[in-house]
């Protein structure tokens, strides 16, 4: 059919107006969102395949809302992001990670280490270090347990970076740098940043069995991170055929669909002692 230039127009006219439309209804929930309970936090185990254990979980942030359903945070996030709802958010996140990884060590499961995903503006922000101390304080979680993730799009301004990441190691905790390899982050600041793991970003994982450059770049990550004496983790691991590579690598952590999806909180016992028999 012939396009008209006119329909064509009111088209796009309309899907602005639905995203625009979205957006409002989305910023609006998420202010109370916090209150309401609306919020759960899911875990993404992260394993050693040389011995099939979990080593940590991810904590993943899962929205559900009576008016909206069930919303992604790829697309709540970035909303929350541009007001200071997420640092509420981020707190939120924060207490519940710890409050949860200490009731598992009370219930007797091995510590695990869980990973909390911090967002720019939550890095950004001078309470960051004082929030995070009285969480660790409440919840009586001893420290090592808890991991930030960051991204590299966060450390542009590199001395500051520095400088946070070095006070918040003081806490005692450590810290992980996330989609490793799609920021800009060059060799030698990298060097400079007191991190602990470099999470290697899952498009490269994905593709890796498929494409010579994915793998090469796989390759090169895990390589660059032993010279730089950190621990690597690979995301976004979903067939065999990749784990086996990333074994040959010498990447032996790995998450991804191969393993297990995000879970709830009342399902990561179980999958502590399933995931050994897998
Ligand atoms: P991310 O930190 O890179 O998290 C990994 C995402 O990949 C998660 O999506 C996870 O469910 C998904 N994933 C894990 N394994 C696989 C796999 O094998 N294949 C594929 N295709 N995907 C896999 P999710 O939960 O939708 O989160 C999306 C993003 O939202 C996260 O990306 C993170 O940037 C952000 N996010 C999630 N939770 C939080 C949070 O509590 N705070 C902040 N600031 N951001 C969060
Ligand atoms: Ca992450
Ligand atoms: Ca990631
Ligand atoms: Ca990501």
């Amino acid at each position: 059919a012939k396009v008209n230039g006119r329909n064509q127009f009111k088209y796009w006219d309309a899907q602005l107006n639905d995203q625009f439309h979205r957006r409002i209804l989305i910023e609006k929930h998420l202010k109370k969102a916090i209150e309401n309970n609306e919020f759960t936090l899911y875990y993404q185990p992260q394993i050693n395949q040389l011995t099939s254990k979990i080593i940590g979980l991810e904590s993943l942030i899962r929205w559900e809302n009576p008016e909206l359903g069930f919303v992604m945070p790829g697309e709540f996030i970035p909303i929350a992001e541009e007001s200071d709802l997420i640092i509420d958010i981020g707190n939120w996140v924060l207490r519940e990670a710890c409050h949860f990884n200490k009731q598992l060590q009370l219930d007797g499961v091995p510590p695990l280490r869980i990973a909390v995903n911090l967002s720019t503006k939550q890095f950004l922000d001078p309470a960051l270090k004082d929030n995070i101390k009285m969480i660790l304080e409440e919840s009586q979680l001893d420290p090592q347990y808890l991991e930030l993730e960051i991204t590299e799009s966060m450390t542009i301004e590199v001395e500051i970076s520095i400088r946070t990441l070095r006070s918040l190691k003081k806490l005692g905790l450590s810290i992980a740098m996330d989609d490793f390899g799609t920021g800009y982050s060059s060799l030698s600041n990298l060097k400079e940043f007191p991190i602990d793991i470099l999470k290697i970003d899952q498009s490269f994982v994905n593709g890796m069995t498929s494409s010579l450059v994915n793998s090469s770049i796989v390759k090169t990550i895990i390589a660059m991170s032993k010279s730089l004496d950190l621990d690597v983790i690979a995301e976004g691991v979903e067939d065999k055929e990749t784990l086996k590579m990333l074994n040959e690598y010498g990447c032996s952590i790995v998450q991804g669909y191969y393993f297990s999806r995000p879970i709830a909180a009342n399902k990561v016992r179980e999958a502590y002692y399933e995931i050994m028999s897998k």
